[in-house]
């Protein structure tokens, strides 16, 4: 599995707001009838969203979750209902509340880290076959022996750890703490929006419990926040898998587009191609090649100027300079070519040289055997003239790339201006 990606701040930055905002929600003594009666079809109207979703994307694992919490919420929802209603609770309450404390976490952690590896419907049908057979497992007893069952769910088995504000039975703790340290563990090893998602969505879980009796809204509005945590999850990373470039974590071509439709009236559009990278491919394996190019895509992120990188396609780029002329962005365009150039790649593990022995000693034989370096060629072009619509420009800028090549590589040439102005048509090389 690659490690495109770092744990990032922003997967958080949404759960988090949803639990902080619903936990201070929750907080309110009691909410106006709008958001009562908007809170009571919530959790009913996400998951019918959020299983709309799942079938559309494919995604089991979410669908499952998603129906945890709303099992949940959907068994919990009656009781606090009569226990509001009435003030006192319906015989099997304790008994329904301790088994899903204790449940929840199990199944939510199971289903979080459950790979998907075949096809999805035999994917779902594995889970739903376990979260049968846990409701049923879990029905029998209740019915059969409900009050055997329940004192061994409440009994105190570790009595050093028993303490005031641990509300839930002592079983319930090491559910969470096994399902969060799994959640965690699969965060950092693929940070994701959907597997922080997850992460914070448990914890939103771990906090509504105690709180389903003791505060009205607690239970509508904290599940309703966990459920869109999770489906926001699943929307975020559609917009990531459309718009993002999985290898490099730039905006892909189809952004590049729909930047391309809001530009004004002067802009300027630059195109950067890697030098000989089929030889640097040959030569290093292609997985080295990966790493150049993730290397180019975070010095061209870093670009100055008011310019935006877009990965075109392949080993090209495109930067774009809204409101800019040409003059204002070739200082610019020029650092970022010398920072690639003077970028010595270190090699990382044995796995990324060539496999072959004999390749592996040719490698050698022609850079050091951990450095690398590359360098990039780079095409710009303004609006102005005859390029008046981006499509234009771009062409205009692949021409002054192609320059740009014949001028000897690795360095910057201009759109129609000086020495190695070649005119063609479509696309260089
Ligand atoms: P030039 O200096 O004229 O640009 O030569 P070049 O070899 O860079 O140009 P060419 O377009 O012929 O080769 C592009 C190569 O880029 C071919 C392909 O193997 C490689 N390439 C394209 N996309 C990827 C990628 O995602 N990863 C890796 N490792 N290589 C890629
Ligand atoms: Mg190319
Ligand atoms: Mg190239």
């Amino acid at each position: 599995m690659s490690r495109a990606v770092s744990p990032r701040f922003n997967h958080f930055v949404a759960p988090l707001a949803l639990l902080v905002g619903g936990e201070v929600i929750a907080r309110q003594v009691s909410l106006n009838e709008f958001f009562t009666s908007l809170y009571n079809v919530l959790p009913t109207v996400l998951l019918l969203l959020g299983g709309a979703l799942c079938l559309m994307y494919g995604r089991i694992r979410e669908c499952f979750l998603l129906l945890c919490v709303y099992l949940v919420y959907f068994l919990l929802d009656t009781h606090a209902d009569h226990y509001r209603d009435h003030g006192r609770l319906l015989d099997d309450a304790a008994l329904t509340f301790h088994l899903c404390s204790l449940l929840l976490p199990l199944l939510y952690g199971l289903f979080g880290v459950w790979r998907e590896r075949s096809h999805l419907a035999q994917e779902g049908l594995a889970r739903a076959a376990v979260l049968f057979a846990v409701g049923i497992v879990a029905l029998a007893l209740a019915r059969r022996f409900p009050d055997a069952l329940h004192a061994w769910l409440v009994v105190i088995r570790w009595p050093a750890l028993q303490a005031d504000w641990l509300q839930l039975i002592q079983l319930a703790y090491p559910a969470f703490l096994a399902a969060l340290v799994l959640l965690t563990v699969q965060y950092l090893r693929q940070p994701r929006p959907s597997h922080a998602a997850q992460l914070v969505g448990l914890a939103g879980v771990l906090l509504l419990l105690p709180q389903t009796f003791s505060r009205g809204a607690a239970l509508n509005v904290l599940s309703s926040h966990v459920l869109l945590m999770l489906v926001a999850a699943i929307a975020h990373e559609a917009y990531l898998m459309a718009f993002r470039d999985e290898l490099t974590g730039l905006p892909g071509r189809r952004a590049l587009n729909e930047r391309l439709q809001r530009l004004g009236r002067q802009y300027v559009v630059a195109m950067a191609d890697v030098d000989h990278f089929k030889r640097f491919n040959d030569t290093h394996g292609h997985d080295v090649g990966d790493q150049v190019l993730k290397m180019v895509a975070s010095r061209l992120r870093k670009i100055g100027g008011g310019g935006r990188a877009y990965r075109y396609g392949g080993e090209e780029f495109t930067l774009v300079f809204p409101g800019r002329s040409v003059e204002e962005c070739l200082p610019h365009l020029e650092a970022v070519r010398q920072s690639v150039e003077s970028y010595a790649l270190q090699l990382r593990d044995a796995s990324s040289r060539p496999k072959d022995d004999r390749q592996g000693r040719m490698a050698r034989g022609k850079t050091s055997a951990t450095q690398v370096s590359v360098t990039i060629s780079i095409g710009v072009a303004e609006r102005q003239g005859e390029q008046r619509v981006p499509g234009e420009v771009i062409k205009a800028a692949d021409q002054a790339l192609y320059s740009a090549k014949k001028a000897g590589r690795n360095c910057v040439r201009v759109h129609g201006s000086g020495r190695g102005a070649v005119r063609m048509n479509g696309h260089s090389h």
